[in-house]
């Protein structure tokens, strides 16, 4: 089904959440044991996060250093495909540019579509760590906007070469990536938006956003999309902080604030056991506050640990 019917249809807001996929080398055991504490929340849909190639370094007999491209999260659409055959619950993978050419996207769309998945979140993906920046695939996509045409396209049932254009498209829900703060590239929250406004004019269908530690944020986005005609729902994206270490990481890695009031309570803690009881307090009350604010439903980043995020859910659903 369609994350757009299992929001029309809600008769409360929904719980959802995402995972990664396990380390190459690890099993999808790890998955199950992420999901299974959380089922008892009834979430309508998973998504699974999509990791591109990164460079190692290996030694060689020679002594010197070879560079080599390896993907250390791979297996995205065979989780999805397992968490629908094994919980019944629609799962959402998310498609990136980073790493596929305009082929490649078109065969893992056919591929999704035979696995009767219905839902992607179309992304442009993060840089490889070493690009410094974000480097489009030769006969790739360089922004989201470019796939998500092509998967409209699909929908169409136009493929990229004519002779396989006809009847039988795809029939995707597509979902995007909405920066409360702004996402960190773009000169202002104006221009941002007014991509995210473009995105969703060419058929995006619903927006998952950033994490974010203050609803003011969240309050005053949903207000700025309304202002620019974006009228599709928005979905808030949460992670617990955890760690004293996130105080300065998070906001280098996604561009995000942190609160004075939550710093200053992380910064106060004497232990990491502190630190996660301070975050989760800080979540719970952040969903609360969210659902006044009417969001359809609260997605979370559980980065596989669904101890943290059950006891969240078991105070706010
Ligand atoms: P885009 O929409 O392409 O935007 C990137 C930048 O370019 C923005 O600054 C925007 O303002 C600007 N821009 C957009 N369109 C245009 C255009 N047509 N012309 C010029 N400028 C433009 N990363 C992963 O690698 N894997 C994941 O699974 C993943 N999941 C995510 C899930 C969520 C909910 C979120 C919020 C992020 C996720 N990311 C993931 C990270 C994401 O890929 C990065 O933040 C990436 O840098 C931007 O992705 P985007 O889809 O917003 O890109």
């Amino acid at each position: 089904m369609k994350i757009t019917e299992h929001l029309n249809n809600a008769k409360k807001p929904l719980f959802s959440f995402e995972l990664l996929p396990p380390m190459k080398g690890q099993n999808i055991d790890q998955i199950f044991e992420a999901i299974e504490p959380l089922m008892e929340f009834e979430p309508p849909f998973i998504d699974v996060t999509y990791h591109r190639e990164d460079f190692i370094y290996k030694k060689q007999a020679n002594g010197l250093l070879e560079k080599v491209s390896t993907r250390k999260r791979p297996g995205t659409v065979s989780i999805c495909a397992a968490i629908q055959f094994k919980y019944k619950v629609d799962a959402v993978p998310h498609l990136i540019c980073g790493g596929f050419t305009k082929e490649d996207t078109e065969n893992a769309l056919i591929e999704l579509k035979f696995l009767g998945i219905d839902n992607v979140l179309v992304l442009r993906g993060d840089a490889r760590k070493e690009d410094g920046g974000f480097i489009p695939e030769e006969k790739g996509h360089a922004y989201a906007s470019d796939l998500l045409q092509q998967v409209v396209n699909m929908n169409k049932g136009r493929y990229l070469h004519d002779e396989y254009t006809g009847a039988n498209g795809t029939n995707f829900c597509i979902g995007i990536a909405g920066y409360p703060e702004k996402h960190f590239e773009a000169p202002n929250l104006k221009t941002d938006l007014r991509y995210l406004k473009m995105k969703v004019d060419m058929g995006a269908e619903y927006i998952v956003t950033q994490m974010f530690y203050d609803n003011e944020k969240y309050a005053s986005f949903i207000k700025l999309c309304k202002d620019n005609g974006i009228n599709v729902p928005i979905i808030p994206g949460l992670k617990p902080l955890t760690t004293k270490k996130q105080l300065t990481l998070l906001p280098k890695v996604f561009n995000i604030d942190i609160p004075e009031e939550l710093a200053d309570a992380v910064a106060d803690c004497k232990t990491d056991k502190e630190v996660k009881e301070v975050g989760i307090d800080w979540c719970i009350q952040q969903s609360k506050g969210l659902i006044e604010l009417g969001a359809p439903c609260l997605h979370y980043y559980t980065m596989g640990k669904s101890d943290t995020i059950k006891r969240i859910a078991t105070a706010v659903f």
